[in-house]
């Protein structure tokens, strides 16, 4: 059972002025030791510590030595004294593979070996015994032995190395879950800006590409630090800024004060595309606002993470979009993030972007909570807030907000007061609908005559751009209009097609009238802005659309947005099984149009053809150039894309599958590999991926989802479908292993559509003991499928 909010509430009440000063050996491959002093004032009584599966333990109160009860997660602390308490918990740990504790992880083109902690809700109780959660934040105090040879980072700036031990200076209040340590044979990029040390790092081997990138990254982490320090009253918290690329991170990225972990896609080591540079600054400027939201001021229980999330997810986007020189990240906001947030919205899973605490009684249920409601809605209903109060006044109750609740926890009802009072507006109002109910509205296009009326189906007032088209689907005009309880008409544009919310900055349906819709559907890929081509993409996807138009889409974010969306939410989930084989095919058509002057487009194009074409002599040219026709080069991602292709149409054998492994040296060719092997259409290769998937107790994040990835083939549900049973009955047990593993299993979730018979399968799976975590991903893969 992860922890209650009761017993958080409970603790919190008899717990204060924590701090701690840890210490960490890991110099052993074979597990770590952690020694936590814990420093605490109690108010008398029984409290507790969480520990995960300590191997050994030795436990003192206050100097004395006492064999506290251990039940493998808490250690209890019966009977103390009201008063000032030091424990210390000295314990033998073991490492994990699942991106969920101290991970470890050996790098096969070296050998080289590297360590990183990180951490999340209830997971820092897997590194050092700790009081896990938000609300008791205290100050950390850090060594590390370590090889001396090793860079060493964590939260707080580097004190001292002397031989293998490192020394780092007190953190201000943190709470537990965003302690890191990142150790290893880093190479790096360190300099120092405005008085703060910073450093961008990654592995060894991955130093050509992150001297290739060095320039973009400072460059990016300076414009941010810059904006930051004028939006915000508040002084940048910490005393440290260092960015760290990690193997196997869960997360696209973690906030860690004072050191941010960043998952390794963000680094490709082939071609960066400027949709990878976008997001990579989004996500930068994303990490960089948890400094003020989230690590400043820390949520009181999980109920508030969208407090964290939706304001992270909006700065991101906004700061690479109008600060950092990124214009087109928005772009893959509408057409990408905030269409999947709508959809999510839909499920039966879908809560209010802040909800209550009661709805958040216990850490699993706040895990599920860390969805695309908290990031994409929350992100689009902010920029909505903005829109509506103005930037002035917002940022005056944010930054009231943060200077008042610096270095402690705050709460919904705290942000609203702040933002109450710096402005006229019902702010109150506003949230009660916006952000305290599920669910959002429909904006519609009424006549009448031929004046166009626009008509709200909801409850929530809305401001946003109305754009008008000619017939010609030329723009005729744009303003701002407000939209509530009563209609709005448009007589300056009678006769035109109109569409509503052409510049994304409200999270409504979007519902054109028939003229509206014709007008808007003929001319969609001749309409200038991008950003209204992605509203338009988004509203109406379907696959006579993407037929008709992917060939004439002239932005590469537009194509990748609308091909992930067609594969994954019709092809993988709608569709009936018989009807695959011609969707991949008209796909595949519509693709096929890759040659052009734009090698960006081109590239996106044949990703999208990649998965769905079945010309394997086509593929096999690729990978004898090693690049598609017109000469634009396979990027590894691509070229492992194509080997998985050519294997699931059985055109591609175990042994040149092995060659492509040795060929590539790095992990993301051993997870290519065991992708393709999985891929194959024979029952040997599904029976050993399954094997594979279920034997390793110790099987990383990362070679689970790629087998999974090969087995569920597309282009062969005969022969995966079978193990759908296995599936349902292995995965609450290996969900067990943590939240992290769990959201793994979830995602292995078959992605191919499944027949009634298997859908029932699935519900019958959920009337057993179904881990929180799991069980969140099969409510939602039903409701996905049945809609
Ligand atoms: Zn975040």
């Amino acid at each position: 059972m992860s922890l209650s909010l009761g017993e958080a509430r409970d603790r919190a009440a008899g717990v204060s002025d924590v701090r701690y000063e840890l210490e960490l050996d890991v110099r052993s491959p074979d597990g770590f030791r952690s020694r936590a002093v814990v420093e605490f004032a109690s108010g008398g009584g029984d409290t507790f510590l969480e520990l995960h599966r300590a191997g050994s333990l030795a436990v003192t109160v206050d100097g004395q030595k006492i064999t506290p009860g251990y039940d493998g997660r808490r250690v209890a602390l019966a009977g103390l004294t009201a008063g000032r308490h030091t424990v210390v918990v000295d314990a033998r740990l073991s490492y994990v593979t699942d991106g969920e504790g101290l991970h470890t992880f050996t790098d096969p083109v070296d050998g080289e070996r590297y360590a990183g902690a990180y951490l999340g809700l209830d997971i820092a109780q897997r590194l050092f015994a700790c009081f896990d959660q938000p609300d008791l934040k205290a100050p950390v105090t850090l060594t590390v032995h370590a090889d001396p040879s090793w860079t060493v980072l964590a939260n707080g700036r580097a004190a001292s190395a002397e031989g293998s031990t490192f020394r780092f200076a007190t953190t201000p209040p943190i709470p537990s879950s965003l302690v890191t340590v990142v150790a290893g044979p880093y190479h790096s990029m360190r300099w120092d800006y405005q008085g703060l040390p910073m450093g961008w790092y990654a592995r060894r081997s991955l130093a050509g590409p992150l001297d290739r990138d060095a320039a973009e990254l400072r460059r990016v982490t300076e414009v941010c630090f810059d904006h930051y320090a004028r939006i915000f009253d508040e002084p940048f918290p910490f005393d440290a800024y260092d960015q760290v690329f990690v193997p196997d991170l869960n997360w696209g990225a973690m906030e860690n004060p004072g050191c941010v972990t960043y998952a390794e896609f963000l680094l490709p080591r082939g071609r960066v595309t400027d949709d990878d540079r976008r997001r990579r600054a989004m996500v930068i400027a994303h990490e960089m606002s948890h400094m003020w939201f989230g690590n400043l001021v820390t949520p009181v229980w999980w109920e508030d993470a969208w407090l964290n999330e939706s304001f992270a997810d909006y700065m991101g986007f906004e700061v690479a979009e109008t600060v950092a020189g990124f214009p087109g990240v928005r772009v893959a906001f509408e057409a990408a993030f905030k269409p999947e947030a709508q959809v999510a919205d839909l499920r039966g899973s879908t809560h209010p972007v802040a909800p209550s605490s009661a709805d958040v009684p216990d850490v699993d249920t706040g895990t599920t909570i860390f969805d695309r409601i908290s990031y994409g809605k929350g992100n689009a209903v902010l920029r909505q807030l903005v829109t509506w109060l103005g930037e002035p006044d917002f940022l005056a109750g944010v930054n009231a907000h943060l200077t008042r609740h610096r270095f402690a926890n705050a709460t919904l009802a705290d942000l609203l007061s702040a933002l109450d009072a710096a402005s006229p507006r019902d702010v109150r109002g506003w949230a009660e609908v916006w952000l305290r109910q599920a669910g959002h509205d429909t904006i519609r296009v009424e006549r009448r005559g031929d004046v166009p009326v626009l008509v709200r189906d909801g409850i929530r007032p809305h401001r946003c751009t109305v754009t008008a088209f000619r017939p010609d689907g030329v723009a005729a005009g744009s303003r701002l209009v407000d939209l509530a309880g009563e209609p709005v008409e448009l007589p300056e544009w009678a006769g035109l097609a109109v569409l509503p919310n052409a510049h994304g900055e409200t999270f409504a349906r979007i519902a054109p009238d028939p003229h509206s819709l014709g007008v808007l559907s003929r001319h969609l890929t001749t309409i200038p802005d991008p950003l209204v081509r992605a509203v338009l993409w988004a509203a109406l996807l379907d696959l006579d659309l993407l037929a008709a138009h992917l060939p004439a889409e002239p932005s590469p974010t537009l194509i990748t947005a609308a091909l992930d969306r067609i594969l994954n939410n019709v092809v993988r989930r709608t569709l009936s099984p018989a009807d695959v084989p011609a969707a991949l095919d008209l796909i595949a058509g519509a693709c096929a149009t890759y040659d052009g002057p734009d090698d960006q487009r081109a590239l996106a194009l044949a990703r999208g053809l990649v998965w769905s074409t079945r010309d394997t002599a086509l593929l096999r040219r690729w990978l004898e150039a090693d690049a598609i026709d017109r000469g634009v080069t396979l990027d590894p991602d691509l070229r492992w894309a194509a080997v998985h292709r050519l294997a699931e149409l059985g055109a591609f054998d175990a042994a040149e599958i092995e060659a492509e492994r040795l060929r590539d040296g790095t992990v993301e060719g051993e997870l290519g590999a065991a992708s393709a092997l999985a891929a194959r259409p024979s029952a040997s290769a599904k029976a050993a991926a399954w094997a594979a998937m279920t034997s390793d107790p110790d099987i990383s994040v990362t070679r689970f989802r790629a087998l999974a990835a090969g087995l569920w083939s597309l282009s062969h549900r005969e022969l995966a479908a079978p193990y759908l049973p296995a599936y349902l009955a292995a995965a609450p047990s290996l969900a067990r292993r943590g939240s992290a593993f769990a959201a793994a299993v979830g995602r292995a979730f078959p992605t191919f559509p499944l027949t009634d018979g298997e859908l029932d399968l699935v519900r019958d799976a959920l009337r057993g003991d179904v881990p929180t975590v799991l069980r969140r991903f099969w409510l939602d893969e039903l409701d996905d499928r049945t809609a």
